[in-house]
């Protein structure tokens, strides 16, 4: 294949499949490239015995993810509440609590520690959002600095607080406080609107579900522009100069007049560029890994927890299986929990056999649910590290001192290429909304 158009996109994620759905429709000549035999990137369904769908990658939206809802809506599709009535579970240091409503019933004193904790967070991430980008911050440097585990130290005074904050980290970024800037978690939760728009099912990201499995959303889009995405095209190569690319992907040599580059950091780092890019464009995606998440889906005969009150959501500093949620489909069969292997967990989980891991899971769901959850119907794990075209998930962060530094170009454009994706968003980055914005973004810079 020889081909000229408009703009070529790499990636057929939601970021990439947006940009090019806004080219289209403003009369441009696309074609999408995607490395994989699918569409949808992070987002994958996959099956449950049934034969229904199950989401092995992202899948919950919530209040405030505007774009992510607007394309739902668009495409005709449909969301439904993710269970949410009874009892929850936490294990914090010695103790295990249930509870209904947003707080648990702790010590006092731990409960105070980390409502002070999330206020001092908020706030500081308000300021951020409110400077713009977040190497605007007062106090920038200062903050990016450190790690976010130094900035919780900082602020807790119990260690049970400090705890609860590794917990929620590692379920929010899949990667530990200590592997990140504490101004790119200052900033994800500012462009969230707050940690409990972060963690909360109810008014918070994990509030819906996509009617049918999120990766409907990716094909709904790729359906709509058919055959200009093309698969199994993994771009290796991309010559520019200021009013061209070739972009070479398998055999095929693609020009165009604009390119968007619609992956993740540290996937857009292994592409060959040539001439190569402005070194501080290259020293930032040395800087951005991504998290680690071993997502597992384990399926009962019925979602018998919910009979016995409990809601499904369990968080355990001690366990693996840190964060479990009732994921039954729509249909209210068969039960589904949910769970991760998060940061440092997939580390020692992945070098398990599958057996010894699915053996593990199991343990850690008879420990929060009791002993009904040792008779799953069905095991369905993805290990996202291990995916060549994500190379780890939900999304990439930013080492200390590397926003400061180098983070004003994510998102500038450097001759004809342009840089989209979910890590490049102002509102909801490492999420779908995120990645729409991007998308949207990345077609108005071509446009204009
Ligand atoms: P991607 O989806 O990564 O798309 C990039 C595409 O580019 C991929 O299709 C990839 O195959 C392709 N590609 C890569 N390299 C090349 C190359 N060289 N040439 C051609 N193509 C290439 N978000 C939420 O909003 N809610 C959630 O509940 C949620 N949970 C998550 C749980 C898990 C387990 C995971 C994995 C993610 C989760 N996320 C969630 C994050 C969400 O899935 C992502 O933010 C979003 O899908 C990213 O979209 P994207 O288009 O930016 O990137």
């Amino acid at each position: 294949m020889n081909t000229m158009v408009d703009t070529v996109i790499v990636g057929a994620g939601i970021a990439g499949l947006v940009a090019a759905r806004d080219l289209v429709r403003s009369g441009q000549d696309v074609l999408v490239l995607e490395a994989r035999d699918r569409v949808g990137g992070r987002l994958l369904n996959g099956e449950l015995p049934d034969g229904s769908p199950i989401e092995v990658g992202g899948q919950w939206v919530g209040p405030t993810q505007y774009k992510a809802m607007a394309l739902v809506d668009e495409l005709g599709l449909e969301t439904y509440r993710s269970y949410a009535e009874g009892r929850n579970i936490i294990e914090l240091g010695s103790v295990r609590k249930t509870y209904t409503g947003r707080i648990p019933k702790l010590n006092p004193a731990v409960l105070a520690d980390i409502g002070q904790i999330q206020a001092r967070l908020d706030r500081l991430g308000r300021r951020v959002a409110e400077a713009g980008d977040p190497w605007q911050v007062a106090r920038a440097e200062e903050i990016d600095s450190r790690t976010f585990a130094t900035q919780l130290d900082k602020m807790s005074y119990t260690s049970a607080g400090r705890a609860f904050f590794n917990v929620i980290t590692e379920a929010v970024f899949s990667a530990g406080p200590e592997d990140m800037s504490a101004l790119w978690a200052a900033h994800y939760i500012g462009a969230a609107g707050g940690i409990d728009a972060l963690i909360n099912v109810e008014n918070g990201a994990q509030q819906d579900r996509i009617s049918g499995g999120s990766q409907r959303i990716a094909l709904a889009l790729a359906e709509e522009l058919g055959d200009r995405v093309v698969l199994d095209s993994p771009v290796s190569e991309i010559d520019w100069a200021d009013d061209e690319v070739r972009v070479t992907a398998g055999g095929s040599t693609i020009r165009a007049r604009r390119a968007v580059i619609a992956i993740p950091p540290p996937l857009a780092a292994r592409i060959k560029y040539s001439p190569g890019l402005p070194s501080d464009r290259d020293q930032l995606v040395q800087r951005m890994p991504m998290g680690r998440v071993i997502k597992v889906n384990v399926a009962y005969e019925e979602p018998f927890w919910r009979s016995e009150g409990f809601s499904g959501q369990a968080n355990s500093d001690r366990r693996p299986l840190g964060t479990v949620l009732d994921n039954t489909p729509q249909a209210g069969r068969p039960g589904v929990l949910v769970g991760f292997l998060e940061g440092k967990h997939a580390d020692v989980c992945s070098r398990m056999s599958l057996e010894e891991r699915q053996a593990r899971v199991v343990d850690d769901l008879v420990g929060y649910f009791g002993p009904q959850a040792r008779r799953p119907i069905a095991y369905i794990e993805r290990d996202w590290a291990q995916e060549e075209y994500s190379r780890g998930c939900y999304g990439a962060f930013t080492t200390p001192s590397t926003l400061t530094r180098f983070g004003r170009a994510l998102r500038a454009p450097i001759g004809p290429l342009h840089w989209a994706g979910t890590e490049t968003a102002t509102k909801w980055p490492g999420y779908i909304d995120g990645a729409a914005e991007s998308g949207h973004r990345v077609a108005n810079e071509i446009l204009q």
